[in-house]
């Protein structure tokens, strides 16, 4: 049954009428975009289309200018640049400072972000603060063409349903996507847009966290969420001792290992590792589930990788049901076999 909104809150929302434009709040490193930044003008720009709306994105940090105009390629008609010395390092206190009037301002039809750690910190403040609903770790967007609401999927009760959610009465529609859900776009050739840098005016609000260094982890092989290639390790391997079968085979295919939950909350791979619903969701161009049984958490993190090939000795292991290539055997049996085939080159 549907609950209605206390009469406070219902005062309290946005005109819609007045709500305009599909805006993206632009994540990047240093000023180096990050990849998700990309995927996300790509869905907003199909977004902003079918609305007959425009794409406005949002870049925050310091000496990022060359940034804006690759948003601009990507199909960006506005960008919004907020340039400071004091937003060099991402601070979710100080970038919802200068975000929150912005968006009270122009009053976004739509906001899109990443599900990354720094977009799941920033953007429930702003939702917040706007008084407007967030559909966090959003699968899938589109448009209504009835009623032109923000049509947002994600999974729910822990994967087993997927829910269709909308915001009908407040504004923006607010959305996170984790990285690698929707694909890369290629640029807008001679696109043209405008890029707007404002003014600090605030004054900004002191760090109560001071950021001493940024130390990067080491990794064995590509970034698992860059990776072409992925080993996905399931229980079926038993043991972390024998994960040095599974090594070698990732240093002969040049592939990343990644991993269920099970053998993460086991400690046989670090939690960076999982891949799924509560860990991180990859696109490889190959993955290759050896011992996983194909749970509903872990194949959301795996549904966009192209070729699937899952190897398992249970003939009714759901994984099968997402495979494009299916090997029943025992991997300790396969695994050695294989690796002694890609030697012989
Ligand atoms: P199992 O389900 O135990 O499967 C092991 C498989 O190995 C079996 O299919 C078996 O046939 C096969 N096998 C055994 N021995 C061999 C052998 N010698 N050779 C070949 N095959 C063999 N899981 C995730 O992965 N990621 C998530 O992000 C995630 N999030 C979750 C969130 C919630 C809210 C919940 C409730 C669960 C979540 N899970 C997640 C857990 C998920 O439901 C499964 O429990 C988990 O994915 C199972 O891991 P597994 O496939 O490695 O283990």
């Amino acid at each position: 049954e549907a609950i209605s909104l206390p009469e406070e809150l219902k005062k309290k929302k946005r005109p819609i009428k007045k709500a305009r434009d599909v805006w993206v709040y632009a994540e990047h490193r240093d000023g180096k975009l990050a990849r998700v930044s990309f995927e996300l003008l790509g869905k907003g720009r199909e977004l902003a289309d079918k609305l007959g709306q425009k794409l406005v994105a949002i870049l925050i940090g310091h000496q990022i200018e060359t940034s804006a105009s690759r948003l601009i390629d990507y199909g960006a008609d506005i960008v919004y640049v907020m340039d400071h010395p004091d937003l060099a390092t991402f601070n979710e206190n100080k970038y919802g400072a200068v975000l929150i009037p912005l968006l009270k301002k122009h009053c976004p039809n739509i906001f899109l972000s990443a599900a990354t750690t720094r977009g799941r910190s920033l953007i429930p403040q702003i939702a917040a603060d706007l008084e407007t609903g967030l559909t966090a770790d959003c699968t899938g967007l589109d448009i209504d063409s009835k009623s032109g609401l923000l049509l947002q999927t994600r999974p729910a009760f822990g994967g087993n349903i997927m829910a269709l959610i909308t915001c009908p009465d407040h504004r923006p529609q607010m959305a996170t996507v984790r990285p690698h859900i929707f694909p890369k776009p290629q640029p807008i050739p001679n696109h043209k847009g405008k890029i707007i840098r404002l003014e600090i005016e605030n004054k900004l609000p002191e760090n109560s966290v001071k950021v001493k260094s940024f130390i990067k982890t080491e990794t064995k092989g590509p970034d698992l969420s860059e990776a072409d290639v992925i080993i996905g390790v399931g229980r079926g391997i038993k043991g972390p001792e024998n994960l040095k079968m599974m090594e070698e085979l990732a240093y002969l295919l040049n592939a990343s290992i990644g991993g269920s939950r099970a053998v993460v909350d086991a400690g046989w791979l670090p939690p960076r590792c999982q891949i799924g619903q509560t860990g991180v969701t990859v696109s490889p161009k190959i993955y290759i589930a050896c011992g996983i049984s194909g749970a509903i958490q872990h194949i959301v993190g795996i549904q966009s990788a192209k070729t699937i090939v899952a190897i398992n000795k249970d003939p009714d292991a759901p994984i099968f049901n997402v495979a494009n290539y299916g090997i029943v055997a025992d991997l300790f049996e396969f695994i050695p076999k294989l690796i002694e085939e890609i030697k012989k080159g």
